[in-house]
């Protein structure tokens, strides 16, 4: 198992859309468990795409470490099949876009299809922070980042705050 780096934008890699898993194999178990490790290691992440470990497929792993245990759920090839109509607007932050935080609007309830790492089909109504979080990482799938939802001005922001945020990281290391 290995803690791998995670792409911050503007990595173009971000902006692909992911292909759909064929195979339900080892090499998938290894990525899944590479990914948890790269989660945990990051201290504050809840999800976790593929492609921000530059990884083109759709896999996804979160862990909202609920009364702080770990509960780690693996989603593969997972869809969307229908929101709520209610909407609300909560704070999002992402592990490729450090330092960075901005309110985003989206669907209260998500229901949910994908499999899991043996290709079981499962299907979910989420609601609360595992819906949130869901459609978010399902938007890294799709290429989409959260401040693509952000006015201009905002995401110009958002690119300034990740050069200062590694700026500062790089002179820690020195
Ligand atoms: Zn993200």
């Amino acid at each position: 198992m290995s803690v791998l780096d995670i792409l911050t934008i503007p990595d173009k890699r971000l902006k692909h859309k992911s292909s759909d898993v064929r195979d339900f194999d080892e090499k998938l178990e290894k990525i899944v468990a590479d990914m948890f490790d790269t989660l945990y290691a990051s201290g504050n992440g809840i999800g976790l795409a593929a492609p921000q470990i530059g990884i083109s497929k759709r896999i996804v792993v979160i862990d909202l470490k609920e009364e702080g245990k770990q509960n780690q759920i693996v989603l593969i090839n997972p869809k969307i099949i229908s929101t709520s109509d209610e909407n609300s607007i909560n704070q999002e932050g992402c592990l490729s876009i450090p330092g960075y935080y901005a309110d985003v609007e989206r669907s209260n309830e998500v229901r949910v299809e994908w499999s899991d790492v043996n290709g079981k089909k499962i299907k979910k109504k989420c609601s609360g922070l595992l819906s949130i979080c869901i459609q978010h990482e399902i938007d890294h799938l799709d290429g989409i980042l959260f401040i693509d939802y952000l006015s201009n001005l905002k995401r110009k922001r958002a690119f300034e705050k990740v050069k200062k945020y590694q700026k500062i990281q790089n002179e820690k290391i020195e």
